[in-house]
């Protein structure tokens, strides 16, 4: 039986991922000189800054970031990005959720971020939502422990109640968030509202693709048999 659904935040519930690839093309392209544009942080979304971080400097500078490096690229990044201006929320989610929580299932929280801004909005954009024990942040998952890996979700599991994968129906955005929800063996509903295309998605896994939060509330219902049905 489903019980919970658990939600990526950024591209999901935010409409932040403009200002994200904005912030992340300005610090590691723009200042810090490595070779990537702004389409590509759509494709890395998902993971953890500090393995972002990590992964440029492995394929470019052919070594592995040090801490300190993480640490000051994570900030000015976070500050690049808290310059770009507020996020809206997601055109459809507050609908989502309100249906979420009107049948009466478990909402979690399982996101990469570190940002406490956007974190704080979640609270103030959609009160009585996320409890404060139901949320997996991007420093719980050390590196190589981020999405695409299963474990967020997997803890996120763990924060929904101890459930199975089959009692929860992950919604994403990013192809690295569609692997680890289908890694933890999780229903996955991909949301595309970026400029990828739906085959990316597709091709990650997920179960079914959506244009967006706003098909998903109009058709509910209808994933929920989807996702009953798949449990054989
Ligand atoms: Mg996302």
């Amino acid at each position: 039986m489903l019980k919970a659904f658990l939600f990526d935040m950024d591209g999901v519930l935010f409409d932040s991922m403009k200002n994200h690839a904005e912030a992340w093309y300005q610090t590691m392209g723009e200042h810090y000189g490595f070779t990537c544009d702004r389409t590509l942080f759509y494709l890395y979304e998902g993971s953890t800054g500090a393995q972002t971080i990590d992964t440029l400097f492995v394929e470019q500078r052919k070594r592995h970031a040090t801490e300190e490096e993480i640490e000051r690229i994570y900030s000015e990044k976070s500050r690049c990005f808290t310059q770009l201006g507020k996020a809206d929320p997601m055109p459809g989610a507050a609908e989502v959720l309100k249906q979420v929580v009107d049948k009466n299932l478990a909402r979690v929280l399982v996101t990469g971020s570190g940002q406490t801004t956007l974190i704080d909005r979640l609270q103030l954009t959609y009160p009585d939502v996320f409890s404060p024990d139901r949320i997996v942040w991007g420093r719980d998952c050390p590196i190589g422990h981020g999405k695409p890996h299963p474990d967020p979700y997997l803890m996120g599991l763990r924060k929904a109640g101890n459930l199975l994968p089959d009692e929860a129906i992950v919604v994403e955005n990013a192809p690295m968030g569609v692997q680890a929800g289908k890694a933890a063996g999780i229903f996955t509903v991909a949301v595309n509202t970026g400029p990828l295309e739906p085959s990316v998605l597709r091709e990650a896994g997920a179960d079914i693709v959506l244009s967006g939060m706003e098909e998903l509330a109009e058709r509910m219902d209808e994933i929920i048999a989807l996702h009953h049905s798949s449990r054989g």
